[in-house]
């Protein structure tokens, strides 16, 4: 089984960057993801595990190209310090069907990996999805068989250590975002997320 021992836990956009929130502009992805990380930060801690935080702050740099820079830049200087073998980012998000400001019926949990990413990235993501389909998180979504997803992006390209990026539920469809208003949601993401990253170093 794989050392690793270091956590950084990555924050979605935030308070500044327009959109990524519901319709009715009620439930915004950069708190939930914050709120998210609160429960999930000293819980790993409890397990042993050193964990850190990207970007903790609510406000985030500007532009976008800027922001996710220096998210990198963060994730690797702490891959340099500690070696990226012992090192997981895990960057956490809520998905959108649309960007027209409309309802929609997509829901349910997915989680990517860079194209050209480690089997400890692909592991930890394939636990994940499986963790998320025992405790029908699925949604309307089709699971492909390998359990996980594959995408270009930036934090997932440009992280050095083993990274996965989770979208949970989608922040577009009404029951989903009902879900995820709740404590009980908030809870049962960060239980997903503490038992996935925990599985990584199950004997
Ligand atoms: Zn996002």
């Amino acid at each position: 089984m794989s050392p690793n021992k270091v956590i950084i836990l990555g924050t979605a956009h935030g308070s500044n960057v327009p959109g990524k929130c519901s319709p009715d502009q009620k439930f915004r992805e950069y708190r939930f993801s914050r709120d998210v990380v609160a429960l999930i930060k000293p819980r790993l801690e409890a397990e042993g595990l050193t964990v850190f935080v990207d970007m903790p702050a609510d406000e985030v740099p500007a532009p976008q190209g800027t922001e996710l820079r220096l998210r990198c830049k963060y994730v690797n200087g702490i891959c340099a310090r500690f070696g990226k073998e012992n090192c997981v980012y895990v960057s956490i998000h809520v998905n959108a069907a649309g960007a027209d400001g409309k309802w929609h019926n997509a829901r349910g949990f997915s989680v990517f990996v860079a194209p050209l990413c480690s089997p400890v990235s692909t592991r930890l993501a394939t636990t994940f999805c499986e963790l998320a389909i025992s405790r029908g998180l699925k949604g309307n979504r089709a699971i492909p068989t390998v359990r996980h997803w594959k995408a270009n992006y930036y934090v997932l390209r440009n992280t050095l250590c083993p990274a996965v990026l989770t979208e949970n539920l989608f922040q577009d469809n009404r029951d989903d975002v009902e879900f995820l208003s709740s404590q009980a949601g908030k809870e049962t993401i960060a239980t997903l997320h503490v038992d996935a990253i925990k599985s990584l170093f199950a004997k």
